[in-house]
């Protein structure tokens, strides 16, 4: 799957572009954090004379671990973004930041990719826990019993993260 737009020799006009973005991209970037998601990604791209303006926007769902019983949870996504793209020619800065793109005029497309990924981590809600009562109760008697033995051996070095050496417990384990 790729996030290019093709944008040499196109009029002045909007253009609009779908793009499905399921797991794998989340695979590529080695994001751990998103086990699956499914997020249309909408781009309706401007041409004028002489600029170029993509906007973003993005709507579904992302799969990430609960902060509390580590199970999968499903938390919605949804964003809307503005990125301008400017050819190195016209821009004097020389480097891409994340409201704006700089595309070698010999460039036929642009890529996106970074882009959406960029937006979507950054648009995920800061606490991903289940609702109350919700979480998956085998998980949490897991994390319990695992909490209690980790808690014998362990002085008190880790009280700000209990979980972040289950975790990796708990991922060796494969669940
Ligand atoms: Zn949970």
């Amino acid at each position: 799957m790729d996030y290019k737009i093709h944008i040499s020799g196109l009029a002045q006009g909007k253009y609009e572009y779908e793009f499905p973005v399921k797991g794998d991209l989340f695979k590529e970037f080695d994001n751990q954090q998103i086990m699956d998601a499914d997020i249309l990604v909408k781009v309706v791209l401007e041409k004028g004379s002489g600029w170029m303006n993509a906007n973003v926007e993005g709507q579904g769902t992302a799969t990430v671990e609960c902060d509390r019983c580590l199970d999968e949870l499903k938390v919605p996504v949804s964003f809307s973004e503005s990125l301008a793209i400017r050819s190195a020619k016209l821009g004097e800065e020389a480097e891409s930041s994340d409201e704006f793109i700089i595309v070698d005029p010999s460039e036929a497309e642009v890529d996106l990719k970074q882009f959406i990924y960029d937006y979507i981590c950054v648009n995920l809600p800061l606490v991903t826990v289940h609702p109350d009562g919700e979480c998956n109760p085998e998980m949490l008697a897991k994390l319990d019993s695992m909490q209690a033995e980790e808690g014998k051996g362990q002085k008190d070095n880790d009280i700000y993260s209990p979980f972040s050496g289950l975790k990796d417990l708990l991922g060796k384990k494969g669940k």
